[in-house]
């Protein structure tokens, strides 16, 4: 998967409706101390379908919308909207806007999805919010840190199976729910006797 465009809005510094063309081949970012380089990192995180508000550096999910300064009001929402091109060729577009107090939608070429199915998009093309491939500060010292459990997941992310793991784990739940209605049919058709 390659990713070629980024259309960020209202996320964290990126008040004003920003686009980024990612052309082949490498892209450098460059700017003074606190110009939003990470943000911009954390966009691609957050577009992916990443969860937590601490890897986002934020104490909520609410606190990517642009916060406001001294000069300019707070946004109500924040929408970063990614184009990228699969293995096979095919367009993708996914897009995530959080509104204060509604919580995150996503859509994936103009349909509305949950966040898990954006999740295994990016999961079936081993990459995704935790992929190894997007490097933050810190992250490699937690690399040599992990402990071995840690590190399998990492390797199963860059492999591509991590989404066979989410599809178990639905499965699992399936299964115990399909159990918990059997036990209790017995024990009505117990009651019918
Ligand atoms: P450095 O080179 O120091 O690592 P950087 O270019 O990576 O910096 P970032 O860490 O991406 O910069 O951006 C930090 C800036 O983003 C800070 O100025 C911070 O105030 C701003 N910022 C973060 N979240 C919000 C928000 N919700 N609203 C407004 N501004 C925000």
């Amino acid at each position: 998967m390659r990713i070629r465009r980024l259309k960020l809005s209202g996320f964290k510094s990126f008040v004003e409706a920003a686009e980024l063309r990612i052309d082949p081949g490498l892209t450098g970012v460059v700017g003074p101390n606190g110009c939003g380089k990470s943000n911009l990192l954390e966009a691609i995180r957050w577009v992916m379908g990443e969860s937590s508000p601490k890897s986002m550096r934020g104490g909520g999910m609410e606190d990517v919308i642009f916060a406001g300064t001294a000069a300019r009001p707070p946004r109500a929402f924040a929408e970063v909207v990614l184009h990228a091109q699969t293995s096979d060729g095919e367009e993708l577009e996914v897009l995530r806007r959080i509104e204060r107090g509604a919580g995150s939608a996503y859509r994936v070429n103009g349909r509305d999805v949950r966040a898990k199915d954006v999740a295994l998009i990016f999961a079936d093309a081993a990459t995704g919010a935790h992929s190894p491939a997007l490097v933050s500060q810190g992250r490699i010292a937690a690399v040599i840190a992990a402990k071995p459990a840690e590190r399998r997941a990492m390797l199963e992310e860059a492999a591509g199976i991590a989404g066979l793991h989410v599809r178990r784990k639905d499965a699992e739940s399936k299964l115990r729910a399909t159990e918990t209605n059997l036990s209790r049919l017995d024990d009505l058709m117990a009651g019918l006797d």
